[in-house]
C-alpha cells in the first residue's frame, strides 16, 4: 500500500491530533504518502483531501481538538455517498483510510470496508464507550478536566455548606462520571449503568448531615438525566434550598491531551498504519491490559465493556492494571 488517508469524525476529543500525527509519521516511515481528509466523511465525499507531510503535523502532539476538523454528516449512511467517497479516494490512488472517531464513525468505516475499501478505526471520543477497548483517546483528558473542576467546586461547596450536583458528559456511558467521581471523592455518583432512586440519595444525604457533614457533592452522568431535573427531584423530597447545579459541558472536550492520551493516540495511530500495510481493513484498534489489540470494527458490546453489573447490583470496574474494584453504594 503506497497511499493512505486519515480523517477525524463525530465529536472531537483531546489526542486526535496526536493520533493523526502518528499516522502521518508512521506512514512516511513506511514509505507511504499520507493524505488528510478534512471535516470527516463530508470532506471525503466532497474531495476536501490534501497531502500531508512531516511538517504538517509539527507541534500537533500537545494540541486539543483536531486540525483536520470534524463534522457530523448524516448523508454518509446512504450508499450513494459512500460510493462517492470511495471514488474520491481512488481518484487519488489512495488505498486505505484511518478513521478516528466514535461508534457512528466506525459504522462509516465499516461501510467503506464492505465496499472493498480497507478502513481501520481508532477510538477517538471522550466518552469511553467504544467496544473492544478499555480506553478511548481523549477519555483520560476529559476525566482529568472534570476532576480539576470538581476539586474547585468542592472548595466552594464546603465553604458555604452547599450541596452540589455536577453534570458531566459521557452520552449513554457513565465512565467519566464514575472515574471523576472516584478521583474527586464525590459523595454520590449517578451513572446510567445502574438504576438509582432519588430517595436513596436523599437518605444518604441525611445520613451524612447527621454525621456532621454539611456539604455534599453529587456527580451526575448526562446519560442519567440533566442536573436541573435531578435538582428538582431532590427538592421535592427535602429542604434543599441551597442546592446548586453545575454543568461542566464542552470544557471536557477540549484542552491539551494528558500524557496518557498522547501516548495512547501515538501507539494506536502507528499501529493502524501497520495494519493497513498488511492489507487489513474492517478492524478497530483497542487497548487491553496495556497491549494494543484489534477487533472487528463492529464487534460485540460485551467484549470490551469496562464496566459490568454484578448479580448483587454493585458495579464492577475493570481497571487494566489491577484486579477489578467493586463499588458498593
Ligand atoms: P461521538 O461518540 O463523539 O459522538 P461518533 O463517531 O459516534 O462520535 P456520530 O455523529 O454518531 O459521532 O457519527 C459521526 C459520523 O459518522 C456521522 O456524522 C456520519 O457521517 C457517520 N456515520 C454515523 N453512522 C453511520 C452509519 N450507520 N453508516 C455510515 N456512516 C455513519
Amino acid at each position: 500500500m503506497k497511499r493512505i488517508a486519515v480523517l477525524t469524525s463525530g465529536g472531537d476529543s483531546p489526542g486526535m491530533n496526536a493520533a493523526i500525527r502518528a499516522v502521518v509519521r508512521q506512514g512516511i516511515a513506511e514509505g507511504m504518502e499520507v493524505y488528510g481528509i478534512k471535516y470527516g466523511y463530508k470532506g471525503l465525499v466532497e474531495g476536501d483531501i490534501e497531502l500531508l507531510d512531516t511538517a504538517s503535523v509539527r507541534d500537533q502532539v500537545a494540541r486539543g481538538g483536531t486540525f483536520l476538523y470534524s463534522a457530523r454528516y448524516p448523508e454518509f449512511v446512504q450508499l450513494e455517498y459512500q460510493l462517492k467517497g470511495i471514488e474520491q479516494l481512488k481518484a487519488r490512488g489512495i488505498e486505505g483510510v484511518v478513521v478516528i472517531g466514535g461508534d457512528g464513525s466506525y459504522h462509516g468505516a465499516m461501510r467503506l470496508t464492505e465496499h472493498g475499501f480497507p478502513a481501520i478505526g481508532l477510538p477517538g471520543t471522550i466518552d469511553n464507550d467504544i467496544v473492544g477497548t478499555e480506553y478511548t483517546i481523549g477519555f483520560d483528558t476529559a476525566v482529568t478536566t472534570a476532576v480539576d473542576a470538581l476539586d474547585k467546586i468542592r472548595d466552594t461547596s464546603s465553604s458555604h455548606n452547599r450541596t452540589f450536583i455536577v453534570e458531566v458528559m459521557g452520552r449513554d456511558a457513565g465512565d467519566i462520571a464514575l472515574w471523576a467521581g472516584i478521583a474527586a471523592g464525590a459523595d454520590d455518583i449517578c451513572i446510567p449503568e445502574r438504576e438509582f432512586k432519588v430517595e436513596n440519595i436523599v437518605k444518604r444525604m441525611n445520613e451524612a448531615h447527621k454525621q456532621g457533614k454539611n456539604h455534599y457533592l453529587i456527580v451526575l452522568a448526562e446519560g442519567v438525566m440533566h442536573g436541573e431535573e435531578l435538582a428538582e427531584a431532590l427538592k421535592r423530597q427535602g429542604d434543599l434550598s441551597d442546592l446548586r447545579v453545575s454543568v461542566l459541558g464542552h470544557i471536557q472536550r477540549g484542552g491539551s491531551p494528558t500524557v496518557r492520551d498522547r501516548v495512547l493516540a501515538s501507539r494506536m495511530g502507528a499501529h493502524a498504519v501497520k495494519l493497513l500495510k498488511e492489507g487489513k481493513g474492517g478492524l478497530a484498534v483497542g487497548i487491553r491490559h496495556e497491549k494494543l489489540v484489534e477487533n472487528p470494527i463492529l464487534g460485540s458490546v460485551e467484549e470490551g465493556a469496562l464496566m459490568s453489573i454484578n448479580p448483587d447490583g454493585s458495579i464492577k470496574v475493570n481497571f487494566p492494571h489491577e484486579a477489578p474494584i467493586e463499588l458498593y453504594r
